[in-house]
């Protein structure tokens, strides 16, 4: 195995080993145009045909109907912390509501604190972000803007079994760290956004797919480049886009659906990558402590620790001289951290698990 095969970093992290050998050659001179990648300008015939298959490919991996725009934005998902709220809650009767379950949903909740009034549905601090709540039974007040919440806690590995939900309030959610990794009823959001540098690519480009209806209730005066409508009515292409990072967007979304066939059977291979590393830590529960409670394991990011947290460093230390690298934890919770994103191979998450067995039985 390569040594990106064995990335299992929270992001940036590993990408398909087929899209990596394409972008390496794209960076030298693209096969349809003779130059680089780099050097491409984003008003050509050819990057307008790579807009329109990013955005193809997307509404067919998930169902995305008519009525909902699909754009192109810079600034990660921290710029839609704080794009969001100034879009989409000057209009409302009520606040916006969040849902603070682990690091990234406390970032969004404190950043929309800063342009609006906004409510607090749900806090797991009490229970130590190890819990995710039942969305449908939270009480939102009536007319709320919007309902904010994170499906896949990155840090702490918590994700909703089901991410949609029937709650009153229109669903606004990040999905950066599980975007693309299942199918998804798009139908039951108004805005998801993710952005790439997990499942869809290197960073520097993150996608919103939203309802049209969202654009009625963005006040007018904002800044154009945090005004929804711009990107929306200018294709993504309003100043110069991310090119590069949109078109090795393009080349993994083709790879989902020509090469893995789509999101069933991505959510298949995730499933039995999840299943074999938390059995194996299921196994070795005498010395390791999954952080997050059984019922919310997110499939895509396993956080752990060895009850003798000396033995955090060695682990990660052992399975470096076996080209096992990204396992540390975030620096807001320590320990370890195996991100299991879509191009990490299930070869390579059995190349963890026996390192994680092995180590285990040399120290009992
Ligand atoms: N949301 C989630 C769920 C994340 O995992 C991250 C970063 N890992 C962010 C938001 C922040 O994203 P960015 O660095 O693109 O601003």
């Amino acid at each position: 195995m390569t040594p990106n095969a064995l990335n299992f970093s929270g992001g940036p992290g590993a990408l398909p080993e087929a899209v990596l050998a394409q972008t390496r050659d794209a960076i030298v001179a693209l096969p349809e145009t003779g130059l680089s990648v780099l050097g491409m300008s984003h008003r050509s015939d050819w990057f307008r045909a790579i807009l329109d298959e990013a955005e193809q490919n997307l509404r067919h991996l998930l169902d995305i109907p008519a009525d909902y725009a699909v754009t192109f934005l810079q600034g990660g998902s921290s710029l839609q912390f704080a794009m969001i709220p100034m879009n989409f809650a000057a209009r409302a009767k009520a606040p916006p509501e969040y849902v603070t379950s682990g690091y990234w949903s406390n970032r969004a909740t404190a950043e929309a604190a800063k342009v609006t009034h906004r409510k607090v549905a749900w806090d797991g601090r009490a229970t130590g972000y190890r819990q995710l709540p039942a969305l449908d039974r939270l009480e939102l007040a009536p007319g709320a803007a919007y309902l904010h919440y994170v499906s896949n806690e990155t840090v702490e590995g918590l994700q909703f079994p089901v991410c949609d939900s029937a709650a009153s309030a229109p669903l606004i959610t990040d999905m950066s760290s599980d975007f693309l990794s299942k199918p998804l009823r798009t139908d039951r959001f108004s805005m998801i956004y993710a952005h790439a540098q997990k499942n869809l690519g290197p960073a520097g480009v993150t996608v919103a797919v939203l309802h049209r209806g969202l654009l009625e209730r963005i006040p007018d005066g904002l800044p154009a480049i945090l005004d929804f409508r711009t990107h929306v009515s200018h294709g993504s292409n309003y100043n110069t886009p991310p090119v590069f990072a949109i078109y090795v967007l393009t080349l993994i979304t083709r790879w989902m659906r020509f090469d893995i066939g789509g999101l069933q059977a991505m959510q298949r291979i995730n499933e039995g990558k999840a299943k074999r590393l938390y059995d194996t830590l299921d196994a070795l529960a005498d010395v390791v402590t999954i952080h997050a409670e059984r019922p919310w394991r997110s499939q895509m990011n396993v956080a752990f620790t060895f009850g003798d947290s000396r033995l955090d460093d060695e682990f990660i230390a052992a399975a470096r001289e076996q080209g096992i690298v990204g396992l540390e934890g975030h620096r807001s919770l320590g320990g370890l951290r195996a991100s299991l994103y879509n191009a990490v191979t299930p070869q390579a998450v059995d190349t963890l698990s026996d390192a994680l067995t092995e180590f285990c039985l040399q120290r009992a």
